[in-house]
């Protein structure tokens, strides 16, 4: 059984993504130049990633993660050079232990039947992740040269502090892993960034992508249009300015939710903790 399934997006740039009960899915992103690849997150690390990505191009492939949480970095073991936010390293090198991964994939799949064999899969080949390994750092607008092909990093604080955005302007195309999503989370962590630095960061993100069509999005397999990325934010300035939300379980573990609150505008959603909504005066 193969874990992933393999999308073609354009001439260079394949999306590689783990299904689970659908819309939920972990896409990650492969886009290739002529000298090098990057490869935009590794998921959970219930395969063999790397045979994946060597099916489509022969080329040295560098990750970019987009941030260090458990499903979207756990795969990084398998490459030769990792690149994120210096501010990602330390959720990076405190590890992603092989059961919490493997809780992931379970909630995820919610017991749909066609997901059998992927969890089959994921419990025989869950990789053990080994968090001391070289990071080197991308900082903010850094380009990624790939060889005819280049990426422009923009950070996007909000769901984690060193959330980055690759955006390939040539094709429109923005890789935002979770600082946009249908139901974006913010303020999951202690120390997480507030909704209202969340706000900065999309006013920004949208600032610097005037030409940008597709925004990639976190854990689903489609991508938003600019009018969808506006939503999002509209949604977190309406947070900002006091909206309240309904109670909803932001964190599920088998160790219980950890509560929040959501507020939805125009289909979309965030969920936030109540402490993280505005940054704190000097
Ligand atoms: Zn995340």
């Amino acid at each position: 059984m193969k874990p992933y399934t393999v999308t073609q997006i354009n001439k260079n740039t394949w999306q590689i993504a783990e299904v689970y009960h659908l819309p939920a899915a972990l896409p990650m992103y492969l886009i290739v130049g002529e000298k090098r690849a990057a490869l935009i997150d590794t998921g959970t690390g219930m395969g063999n990633l790397r045979a994946t990505v060597e099916e489509i191009t022969s080329l040295p492939v560098s990750v970019y993660n987009t941030h260090a949480h458990l499903d979207h970095a756990a795969g990084n073991n398998e490459f030769d050079s990792v690149y994120m936010h210096p501010e990602e390293e330390v959720r990076a090198r405190a590890g992603f232990p092989v059961e919490a991964r493997r809780e992931f994939v379970e909630l995820k799949c919610m017991y749909d039947p066609k997901t059998d064999d992927l969890l089959q899969y994921m419990n025989q080949n869950m990789q053990v992740y080994d968090p001391e390994y070289y990071i080197y750092f991308v900082e903010d607008g850094e380009e990624i040269d790939l060889g005819g092909i280049k990426l422009t990093a923009i950070l996007t604080p909000g769901h984690t502090s060193g959330s980055m955005v690759y955006v390939d302007h040539e094709n429109k195309n923005a890789f935002c892993g979770d600082a946009l999503n249908p139901r974006s989370s913010i303020g999951m962590f202690p120390g997480s960034p507030t909704v209202e630095t969340y706000v900065h960061s999309l006013e920004r993100l949208l600032a610097l992508t005037p030409d940008v069509e597709r925004y990639f999005v976190g854990h689903r397999l489609y991508s938003f249009s600019k009018e969808d990325a506006r939503d999002v934010l509209a949604c977190a300035q309406e947070i900002v300015d006091g909206a309240a939300g309904e109670p909803y379980p932001m964190v599920v573990s088998r160790q219980g939710p950890v509560w929040g609150r959501i507020h939805w505008h125009g289909g979309k959603r965030i969920t936030f903790r109540e402490d993280y909504v505005k940054n704190k005066q000097k």
